[in-house]
């Protein structure tokens, strides 16, 4: 029997990461909105939008730069003018999802961005879950929701919106705080978090993506976050590094993400590898794939090409993210053993 070459082993390897299981624990819905689902919905609403096909939008979509990352977000946010357009959103995102074997998505929704364009909470939480529920009966994938309280409308308008959640939280099992992190520390939403989890809600907050350590020694001390979002500068506190491991805090790697809004200079030294020689849970994440070129499976083959994780590796990160999800235990069980059987017959091929 001939040797494989080493090319075909490395193109063999990717199909294998490809059809790994996976939870994706960071992915924002506004943010998941693909070119084709943006098109379906201006042809539909009227919005009026500098695009005449899809070739447009998809320029569009297009990193340029984090300012231009801003516009395509806040364009798509404009878009969205009624919430039955979230049902589509979610929906299309779940089917990508479930395209890359996701089996299990807790999903990122700002639900203020459009309350204050004039929409309404319920209605949109409706149609989110009216997608989710689409999406899982055509291909079984289920899907959470967390509420992210976006920092720059300040403690009030987050303490207002757990308000909502207590009214009507379907679905929804954890707040995050998203946002701009410099000039808008995490320190002011103490309180809100403490009654966002007096209300049984999981405590999440983006942090170390654009602001220091002190950001992230914020959110764990005052907030008392059990998840953090992005996490990079933590590789340059020691100290910090250890409160995460011995607070038992997972950090959710959007690698791509980082590397194309700077958090990072390459892929080569995204500090994931140190988190987890650290003990560091991580679980590997896509954030806003179509806006950064990317989806979870890009995600797991560019740690396995850039930073040599094996196929064995990714495997254990799949793994951390079902331990380390909002899931109730009787469904993480389920997940762990689909997932370990699903690995094993990957390794016979
Ligand atoms: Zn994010």
């Amino acid at each position: 029997m001939n040797t494989p070459e080493p090319a075909k082993n490395h193109t063999n390897t990717e199909e294998i990461i490809k059809k790994l299981p996976k939870l994706e624990q960071h992915i924002h819905i506004v943010g998941s909105t693909k070119p084709e689902t943006l098109l379906g919905i201006i042809e539909d609403n009227g919005v009026e939008m500098p695009f005449k096909n899809l070739d447009d939008v998809k320029k569009f979509f297009q990193y340029g730069d984090f300012p231009h990352f801003l516009n395509v977000y806040s364009t798509v946010n404009d878009c969205i003018t009624e919430p039955k357009y979230y049902e589509r959103i979610t929906y299309e995102m779940l089917e990508s999802e479930a395209a890359c074997n996701v089996k299990h998505v807790e999903a990122i929704f700002s639900a203020n961005d459009h309350v204050r364009r004039g929409l309404d909470y319920d209605e949109m939480l409706d149609a989110i879950n009216k997608g989710i529920r689409r999406a899982k009966r055509k291909w079984g994938i289920t899907c959470t929701i967390r509420i992210d309280l976006v920092r720059n409308y300040g403690p009030e308008v987050a303490a207002k919106e757990l308000g909502w959640i207590k009214k009507k939280g379907d679905n929804i099992v954890a707040v995050d705080l998203g946002g701009s992190e410099n000039g808008f520390p995490p320190e002011p939403y103490e309180k809100v978090y403490k009654k966002a989890s007096d209300l049984g809600l999981r405590l999440v907050a983006h942090a170390g993506e654009d602001a220091g350590p002190e950001s992230i020694w914020g959110a764990i001390k005052t907030l008392n976050v059990e998840r953090i979002g992005h996490g990079v500068t933590a590789i340059k506190d020691p100290t910090l590094l250890k409160e995460i491991k011995s607070r038992g805090i997972t950090i959710e790697a959007c690698p791509t993400s980082n590397l194309r809004i700077g958090a990072v200079k390459s892929m080569k030294e995204h500090p994931i590898r140190g988190f987890i020689k650290q003990g560091i849970r991580v679980s590997v994440n896509s954030d806003d794939p179509p806006m950064f070129n990317t989806d979870i499976n890009n995600e797991y083959i560019q740690l396995h090409r850039e930073l040599g994780f094996t196929v064995d590796e990714l495997m254990g990160i799949s793994l951390d993210s079902v331990e380390t999800s909002f899931l109730p235990e009787k469904r993480k069980n389920e997940l762990r053993e689909t997932f370990l059987r699903e690995h094993r017959e990957l390794k016979r091929g």
